[in-house]
């Protein structure tokens, strides 16, 4: 039944810069034994280029092809509207976004921005905002877990915004249903053929499950005591991504 691994990273490959102990041997049993892998990310600090090299570094070999991410997705986004973005976006993905004009800003565009999240800022986001550009956010996580700590994401920026401005983002990355059908259209198989697995039960799991998808949540990265319960939907959880591949293997067919 189970064709294709939907997988986040942080969280799920690792925490940090630390690899969770038998990611890489489950991703490559998978890959062994012909699940379709895809990597879908909301991480919004790396460009696709140091993501992949960040990943060959830690010990996983992915095409690109394989990797969706949320910034990407939000920049197709702009690119086929003809959009000038107004981006509160990391420093390091600034260069993601350097191809499309931005002067005069007729969108707003709201990453994981860190210390760019400053008053003045938000501001510009609201009254642009308010004068009726488009709000787009890349993910919509309320926080990820770096080096032990729980760190503001950029949900709550955007939410902020929405409720100021009295306008509803349109959310690119997970967990838009748009997302997860654009990496799945890559596979040629159906919504139900695939199983997301995740570290975030809004995010990735919930998301995944809106999306027609299976979910698994996994017991490690920002993963708290009784997530599972935080929603009603059926999915599966795992200890980690070790337990969700045999999970996924048990209910493998080849036809
Ligand atoms: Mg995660």
């Amino acid at each position: 039944m189970l064709k294709a691994l939907f997988i986040d990273l942080s969280g799920v490959l690792y925490v940090g810069n630390k690899v969770i102990p038998g990611a890489v041997a489950a991703v490559a049993k998978a890959r062994a034994k012909q699940l379709q892998l895809r990597f879908v990310t909301n991480t919004s600090r790396r460009t696709r280029t140091q993501i992949l090299m960040d990943l060959k570094n830690l010990g996983f070999e992915l095409a690109e092809e394989e990797l969706f991410t949320a910034p990407i997705a939000a920049h197709a986004w702009l690119q086929e509207k003809q959009l000038r973005p107004y981006c509160l976006i990391h420093q390091n993905i600034k260069s993601e976004f350097s191809d499309l004009i931005q002067t005069n800003p007729n969108a707003v565009i709201i990453g994981d921005a860190e210390q760019d999240f400053c008053y003045d800022k938000l501001n510009r986001a609201f009254q642009l905002c308010q004068q009726g550009a488009p709000l787009l956010g890349i993910g919509c996580n309320r926080f990820f877990k770096l080096d032990e700590q729980l760190l503001l994401d950029a949900g709550p920026f955007i939410k902020a915004i929405e409720f100021a401005a009295s306008t509803q983002a349109i959310i690119l990355g997970k967990p838009s249903r748009d997302f997860f059908l654009q990496a799945l259209a890559s596979t040629n198989l159906q919504a139900d053929q695939v199983l997301m697995i995740g570290d975030d039960i809004y995010g990735d799991v919930e998301g995944a499950i809106n999306a027609g998808l299976h979910g698994c949540l996994v017991r490690t990265g920002k993963y708290q005591q009784g997530d599972e319960n935080k929603i009603s939907l059926p999915h599966q959880s795992a200890d980690s991504i070790v337990e969700a591949v045999d999970y996924a293997l048990l209910n493998y067919r080849n036809s």
